[in-house]
């Protein structure tokens, strides 16, 4: 794509649209960022200001003397300026796609979605790429902005990219070597006008691959079953139920004719397992030695806020899974454990159906204490069915949970609600449990 003394119009003040204009401006484009928030919501704007021509409070029209808009994920797209800007023909595009468009054609791209284990699953990738000596970055949804990179210099062997579903909403020639979706269930419903609508976006990660590419899917999933026919490469399965391209059997992973062992590894519970598949799937095209994938496997710490073990404090032990924003992650979060669990849930909801974890609360859960917004929505879906406690405050719900552990037990917080109701995201949720967790005494 040239940039050089182009407009690019960029909507959102946020890391990727910084980033997006500092890339366009080293290319010798010009970049105008508009941002909807005021001046002095934006902790950063001084800096920014400096640096690029900005406007707060509002989407002007002067947004429409650009060449190219760059939409933030979560910038909804029926917005009246973008309307305008349609009708005149000015290209919308994501930061996804502009990278992408910028690119050196060397780097292979590995994109990975999913409604959960996007990031634990694109680390490990990351992880095995660098363990076999290339030169990968991890981008996106992840942290780290894919423009913020030298990606349009030819150094860099692999671009491994989590990508979120609002991330995939603006693709046009993005197009993938390696891409899969881990699972999709239930989230960010108050965003999509239904499920099949969230789903379906998650499969334009697909969109542009051609029968050179490599498309990886869940065979477990019966929602990835429904939109296969929107794929043009040739898809391999993984499964944790049957035998797929890649499986799990007697305790080993088991493809192509190798055995991985899961034996040594740090990651727990059968999501994971789920993962570490997808993981060697994905490098599968590259010739990796079976012996370097198994260390990488080994040698693959968990990511923070997943699963994590804190502490032991009396002998009860207390693990953070303050990233298990939805059902789903809850009910692998219970099924990672041999024993009963005291599990720590509630926050501010996205209107998912609780119920569904029912079963595995009354097979799983010593006793469920309940935190935050979500108390009384929770309480209705669980009462009688399983033993509850309902305390409202953060740190008070922990400390009721350990004054009624015994030796042994352990006390998780998975959540299946986001922390906006008390915190400024999940890691600051998880942060506040370490802190209480490691003041703790009997
Ligand atoms: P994402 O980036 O998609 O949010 P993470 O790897 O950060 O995924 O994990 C988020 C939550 O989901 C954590 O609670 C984690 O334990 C759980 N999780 C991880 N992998 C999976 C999976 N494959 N299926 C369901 N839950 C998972």
């Amino acid at each position: 794509m040239e940039v050089k003394n182009r407009k690019f119009g960029i909507l959102g003040m946020a890391r990727s649209g910084i980033s997006a204009a500092a890339k366009i401006k080293e290319l010798g484009g010009i970049a105008f960022i508009s941002e909807f928030k005021n001046e002095n919501e934006i902790s950063n704007s001084i800096q920014v200001k400096d640096q690029f021509q900005c406007e707060f409070g509002g989407h002007s029209d002067k947004l429409l003397q650009n060449n190219v808009l760059i939409l933030s994920p979560g910038i909804p797209r029926n917005i009246p300026i973008l309307k305008e800007a349609e009708k005149q023909n000015i290209e919308i595009i994501s930061e996804i796609e502009f990278s992408f468009r910028i690119k050196h054609p060397h780097s292979k791209i590995i994109a990975i979605t999913g409604s959960n284990g996007k990031s634990t699953t694109a680390s490990l990738i990351h992880h095995i790429l660098q363990t076999t000596g290339y030169h990968s970055i991890l981008a996106g949804n992840i942290g780290t902005a894919f423009s913020s990179y030298p990606i349009e210099k030819e150094k860099i062997d692999f671009i491994v990219l989590e990508l979120s579903s609002f991330q995939l909403e603006l693709i046009d020639t993005f197009r993938a070597d390696v891409a899969a979706i881990l699972n999709i269930t239930p989230d960010h419903l108050n965003r999509y006008k239904s499920f099949d609508d969230y789903a379906e976006t998650k499969f334009n990660i697909f969109q542009n691959q051609n029968s050179q590419d490599l498309a990886i899917l869940n065979l477990d999933d019966a929602t990835s079953a429904k939109f296969i026919y929107k794929i043009n490469s040739d898809p391999k399965y993984f499964s944790l139920n049957s035998k797929t391209d890649i499986y799990f059997e007697e305790n080993v992973i088991v493809f192509d004719l190798q055995k991985y062992s899961i034996q040594n590894t740090s990651i727990h519970g059968p999501h994971n397992i789920a993962n570490m598949m997808s993981a060697i799937l994905a490098v599968s095209p590259f010739g990796i030695k079976k012996e370097i994938i198994q260390k990488s496997l080994e040698t693959f710490s968990p990511l923070a806020h997943r699963m994590e073990f804190v502490k032991e404090v009396d002998g009860i032990k207390f693990y953070n899974d303050s990233k298990a924003t939805n059902t789903d992650s809850v009910k692998y979060a219970l099924q990672s454990f041999d024993t009963q669990i005291r599990i720590i849930m509630g926050g501010a909801g996205k209107g998912e159906d609780y119920s569904i974890l029912i079963p595995y609360l009354k097979d799983r859960a010593k006793k469920v204490y309940l935190t935050g917004d979500t108390i009384d929505e929770m309480k209705s879906a669980f009462e009688g069915s399983v033993e509850i406690a309902s305390v409202k405050e953060f740190e008070d719900v922990i400390k009721k949970a350990f004054s009624e552990s015994e030796e042994g037990d352990i006390i998780v917080l998975s959540p299946a609600c986001t922390s906006y109701d008390r915190f400024k995201n999940f890691e600051e949720r998880g942060n506040t449990f370490k802190k209480i967790v490691s003041r703790l005494k009997k």
